[in-house]
């Protein structure tokens, strides 16, 4: 995740269902023909008018068994969510996985690359973001998917959304998730509640697998927005407390932790420079007779070992505190993103993702007093949860 915003482009975590990756040639998509199926099933019920929770119950009817269990058969990806649990869970398939297949532009064999919106430090206003944050490299690898067939599902899936009352922007897409099993909060909407959230997993396959976990929409962008409001003044107000309060939850253990990695750092250089002694001193105990063949060897294996784990510290606690210079980094680099604004008065999609990794929220309980107690938890980007 670090790595893919530092860069500035959109590398994708894993390959999509029914392609793999090209043995040699690096970054290059050929077709999977273990999975490839499922991909061709899922757009041909789609054009025959399905819709993506439609195809789900179908997939989990026919035991289909959805992408992450594929990643997680062939590379041991998120092994937790597959051992010791149920049979079923590897055909559970969550609508949004099904969209996104059918949105997905890869299957017509193009890759899609997303566009990080530049920022400008220095401007006051709000930056306006372009509405074509992707762009698409055609033919760029075998498609599973024909463009009349493309086409087709596209019409079916336009309508769909057409019809959908309501149809507010979903600003929070991609960003909300279900507190205790993980799947995406879906937005729905009742005549007398007005929009609001649910677990996706919930409304697929009941509360034998999780709860509702109703979040009203209007809650949802309120608390979000406020919180945003809150970093931004707190930020323009002064910025150097705040980077010191975004690094303080663990600043003093930060600081111990570090003192302590730097003198082990030490401790374990300065061994690694007496075994150099030692072996040279070995050596020449040998070679005048002091040390028979038997011990030398015992010796010298005895050494080697020590100097192989003495590199090994070396390099864990290098990287270690290399990572705490990071975060510090990081701290900067949010406080940078949220500083360009000069106020924040609506949330949008690019604001929200700009500024926001994801947001939990958990099923929602009953105080002493009768009145439901919710916890939302924002993580922001960088620098995770803050509030
Ligand atoms: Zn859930």
């Amino acid at each position: 995740m670090k790595a893919k915003f530092k860069n500035g482009e959109y590398i994708a975590p894993v390959t999509p269902l029914g392609y793999k990756l090209h043995p040699t040639e690096k970054n290059r998509l050929i077709i999977d023909e273990e999975t490839k199926w499922i991909v061709e099933r899922i757009f041909e019920l789609a054009a025959h008018g399905y819709g993506a929770k439609k195809i789900c119950h179908a997939l989990a009817k026919d035991k289909v068994p959805v992408p992450t269990w594929w990643l997680y058969k062939r590379n041991g990806y998120k092994a937790s969510m597959f051992e010791g649990k149920p049979e079923e869970v590897k055909y559970r398939w969550c609508i949004q996985t099904v969209s996104g297949i059918l949105a997905n532009q890869i299957y017509l064999g193009h890759t899609v690359h997303y566009k990080l919106t530049k920022m400008s430090y220095k401007s006051k206003k709000n930056i306006k973001h372009s509405e074509d944050e992707w762009f698409v490299v055609e033919n760029t690898h075998e498609p599973i998917i024909t463009q009349d067939l493309w086409d087709l599902v596209q019409t079916h899936v336009n309508s769909r959304r057409r019809s959908r009352k309501n149809d507010e922007p979903q600003i929070f897409a991609g960003l909300i998730r279900c507190g205790e099993c993980g799947w995406t909060l879906g937005s729905a909407n009742t005549k007398d509640k007005g929009r609001f959230y649910r677990c996706t997993q919930y409304a697929a396959y009941g509360r034998n697998f999780c709860t509702l976990h109703y979040t009203p929409y209007k809650i949802l962008y309120a608390f979000v927005l406020g919180r945003l409001q809150y970093w931004l003044m707190a930020v323009k107000e002064n910025e150097d407390a705040i980077l010191e309060r975004l690094l303080q939850g663990s600043e003093k253990q930060r600081q111990s932790e570090n003192a302590r990695a730097e003198k082990e750092l030490k401790k374990a250089q300065k061994r690694r420079q007496e075994l150099n002694s030692l072996f040279a001193k070995m050596y020449e105990d040998r070679v005048k007779g002091f040390l028979d063949e038997e011990n030398y060897s015992m010796l010298s294996v005895k050494y080697r070992t020590e100097q192989q784990q003495l590199d090994e510290t070396v390099k864990t606690i290098s990287a270690k505190l290399e990572e705490t210079k990071e975060e510090t980094d990081d701290a900067r680099r949010w406080i940078d993103l949220i500083q360009k604004y000069s106020a924040i008065d609506e949330l949008t999609a690019p604001l929200l993702n700009e500024l926001i990794e994801k947001i939990v929220v958990h099923q929602s309980w009953k105080d002493g007093n009768g009145r439901t107690v919710r916890d939302i938890e924002i993580y922001y980007r960088f620098v995770g949860k803050i509030d």
